[in-house]
């Protein structure tokens, strides 16, 4: 039956929806008191990595859509962050503020059940979180694992490195495109938008072949703008090499090359190696089921001159999102 939650306080809530028995032996104590207690054993003398993002209705998704797909993309948006650190999930919190209408018990039902589904693909569990009442947005804080010096970073890319990209880029701006055309949207194209699966086996094999790592949220150049940024280098990007998928280029004639250096929500590692890198990282590839393509090469710094389209300054009109300024 669907009914309102209005009757329902955050603790039923909580209770009804979200507290489960872990399916991890190192959550000493997870939901139900003040805080979570966690076995540090279970970082195996690694270091521990926390990364934190929020998603926010109509603004990281539309409003209409199942709560399911919510639930999921707010979890495999955050694991992407997991993913470009090296890092494995362990455990996270889950902020939830909900409106006060059209939260319904069948919304509850399917937002718990997308969220329980996709973290136990990964290996991650809920230990806690808050739930109050607002315009509905999702906050996601993950703790993850990952050794000494093997961590992937922003700030360690260097001139001649080679850039590389897991999979396809522009998929979702292509489906993001035909959602709100209100077009017909393939199923591929609906699952990568919905349910970007964050690359968390890849992250774990290219530690020690890296120089440095971030995921494509905003766009290729944008993200790739803050490895040169963080590193204090300048990037050439082969546009002819970018990797958009034979769909997208049949849909979208005219602005695939646009979707894939400019359109976010793709969820894809960027990275930079040296060349010599270059065969481990193909297998590094091949082992995680994630197809690697080199796209361009680290320069020396050329002042404001961030990324470089064959030649052609981009960086003035970088189009990547910003929420800000
Ligand atoms: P407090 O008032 O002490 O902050 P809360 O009522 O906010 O406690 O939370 C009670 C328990 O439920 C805590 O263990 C908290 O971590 C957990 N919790 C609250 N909201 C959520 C949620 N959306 N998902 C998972 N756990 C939650
Ligand atoms: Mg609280």
């Amino acid at each position: 039956m669907v009914v309102s939650v209005l009757s329902m306080d955050e603790f039923e809530i909580i209770k009804n929806y979200f507290k489960r028995e872990s399916f991890r032996s190192d959550v000493l104590l997870g939901i139900g008191d003040d805080g979570a207690v966690l076995d540090l054993k279970a970082l195996d003398n690694e270091n521990l990595v926390m990364s934190t993002d929020t998603l926010v209705e109509n603004v990281h998704f539309p409003s209409s859509i199942n709560a399911g797909l919510i639930a999921k993309r707010a979890l495999c948006t955050n694991l992407s962050d997991t993913a470009a650190m090296g890092a494995v999930p362990l455990w996270f919190t889950l902020s939830l503020t909900l409106p006060e209408e059209n939260t319904t018990t069948a919304w509850l039902t399917d937002f718990s059940q997308g969220l329980f589904e996709e973290a136990e693909k990964f290996g991650c569990t809920l230990v806690g979180g808050d739930t109050v009442r607002g315009h509905l947005s999702i906050t996601i804080t993950i703790c993850g694992k990952a050794p000494d010096k093997e961590v992937l970073k922003r700030t360690t890319a260097e001139p001649n490195d080679m850039i590389f990209v897991s999979g396809t880029l522009g998929d979702g701006r292509a489906a993001l495109s035909l959602i709100q055309q209100k077009k017909c949207v393939s199923e591929r194209l609906l699952y990568r938008f919905y349910c970007p699966q964050p690359m968390i086996d890849l992250g774990v094999e290219l530690r020690n072949l890296v120089s440095s790592c971030i995921d494509i949220s905003d766009g290729l150049v944008s993200d790739l703008t803050h490895i040169c940024n963080a590193s204090k280098v300048s990037a050439v990007l082969d546009v002819s090499k970018l990797p958009v998928h034979e769909e997208v280029k049949q849909l979208f004639p005219d602005d695939f090359a646009e979707f894939g250096l400019y359109g976010g929500d793709d969820y894809q590692l960027c990275f930079t190696a040296p060349e010599s890198e270059k065969a481990k990282i193909i297998n590094a590839g091949m082992r995680s089921n994630s197809r690697i393509t080199p796209i361009g090469r680290i320069v020396k710094s050329m002042g404001s001159n961030k990324v470089m389209l064959e030649g052609m300054d981009v960086n003035e009109n970088i189009s990547g999102y910003r929420h800000f300024g």
